[in-house]
């Protein structure tokens, strides 16, 4: 294990820019997150690499240079409050903990939940709140957001989590109607309707219903 030292982290930032993360709060705010605290087990040595990894309940975290892609296409102002649906390892909401002033998460498995929150602890990261719920209707309590991110591909960008973005606001979720062909698609509210704006080919794990089992 090399740890998160300097020549690891200069080796990250690299390949983060190398596949077209160039945005600079969005590249600073993943230098100071360690991803090896967010993967665990065997692969923990292969946490700095740009490929997706499996945790627990057979879920993936995402691959980085997608995070970053993902992270600055939201383009998170510091006083956002930001919903993310798909908690899975919560390296994307520690991210985003850096960038916004609320980050509210939620994972449909408790276990995930509960591990993401031991590290978000760990790391002192208290303006990220994180729970267990069916993502696709979003958190109406909290509601309005002014940025909501989906890591879990839907069919369609979700009716409720639309209807929960801030005019002005921004919402970037994956749609595909099989696992093979996804878009990753940027959703910008204005006054009257939503603008729909394609940003490239991705693949995630699927948007389901319901809480898991775990
Ligand atoms: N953002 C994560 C990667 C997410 S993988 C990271 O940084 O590691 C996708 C996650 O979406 C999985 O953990 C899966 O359980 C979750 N998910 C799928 N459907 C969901 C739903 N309806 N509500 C909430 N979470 C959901």
């Amino acid at each position: 294990m090399s740890g998160y030292d300097a020549e690891t982290k200069m080796a990250y930032l690299y390949a983060l820019r190398s596949k077209g993360v160039t945005d600079s709060r969005t590249l600073t705010a993943m230098e100071r997150v360690d991803r090896g605290l967010f993967v665990r087990g065997l692969f923990a040595e292969r946490a700095y690499e740009d490929m997706p990894l499996p945790i627990s309940c057979g879920q993936t975290i995402s691959q980085p240079s997608v995070v970053g892609l993902m992270t600055q296409a939201l383009d998170v102002q510091p006083r956002d409050k930001v919903l993310e649906v798909g908690t899975g390892s919560g390296y994307q909401a520690a991210v985003l903990a850096q960038l916004a002033r609320r980050v509210y998460t939620v994972d449909r498995y408790k276990r995930l939940v509960r591990e993401a929150q031991a590290v978000f602890d760990q790391l002192d990261l208290g303006n990220i709140t994180a729970f267990a719920a069916d993502g696709s209707f979003g958190l109406p309590d909290q509601a309005p957001f002014d940025r909501i991110l989906v890591t879990a591909a839907a069919e369609d960008p979700p009716g409720p989590l639309l209807a929960q973005l801030r005019v002005g606001g921004i919402m970037v979720v994956p749609v595909g109607q099989s696992d093979a062909v996804q878009s990753l698609i940027k959703v910008t509210r204005l006054e009257s309707g939503f603008d729909y704006h394609e940003l490239r080919p991705v693949r995630f794990v699927p948007l389901l219903e319901g809480l898991g089992q775990e």
